[in-house]
């Protein structure tokens, strides 16, 4: 990297840091960016500064959002009896681009970060009849959804998961858009 312009150096170390971009890619990219569409890299640099600033955490399903409310949480017509519970807020965004559910999402990465109270709060609030688990099979969202079948028992809902076509330990993001709405419908109670 010496070889390089420190600012151009610095660009190739910042994009290397991206998830899959390795050196090759970065640099090719920096290149592309600083010298063969400048247009484009500015506005690729006004629309990471615009998410940054303006995106947040929706403060009822932890989902992305522009304001306090999703807008999933703040539709009217939305099937408030359906939740259903995925492992990252980028998963409600694949599941809406199925078109197959209309409830309302909740967003638990792990048992450390979830706040149980809130979750009962927004059931009870809701009315939800159902819980539906969009989770790849994996150990630790087993333990997930064992742990709130047992915490949410006493308010009588149903618990179900997406069925088929979602293999161990695959993430939804790796599952072509067939396979999640198939999961979708054909769900199974537990
Ligand atoms: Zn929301």
């Amino acid at each position: 990297m010496k070889s390089y312009p420190e600012n151009f150096a610095k660009l190739v170390e910042s994009l290397e840091k991206l998830p899959s971009i390795g050196r090759k890619s970065a640099t090719r990219l920096a290149y592309f960016l600083a010298f063969e569409d400048k247009f484009s890299a500015l506005s690729l640099a006004h629309n990471i500064e615009c998410c940054v600033q303006q995106l947040r955490i929706c403060e009822e399903c932890g989902g992305i959002s522009n304001d306090f409310l999703c807008s999933i949480c703040s539709d009217n017509m939305r099937n408030n009896g359906e939740l259903c519970i995925v492992a990252n807020p980028r998963e409600i965004f694949l599941l809406e681009e199925s078109g197959e559910f209309l409830g309302k999402y909740f967003v638990i990465e792990s048992l450390e970060k979830l706040d149980l109270k809130h979750l009962e709060k927004i059931i009870q609030k809701n009315h939800t009849k159902e819980i539906i688990f969009a989770f790849s099979p994996t150990l630790g969202n087993e333990s997930v959804m064992l742990y709130l079948e047992d915490k949410l028992e006493y308010l009588g809902l149903q618990f179900t998961k997406i069925a088929q076509g979602i293999p161990t330990g695959v993430s939804l993001e790796n599952i072509d858009q067939l396979s999640i709405i198939r999961a979708l419908q054909s769900r199974v109670k537990i």
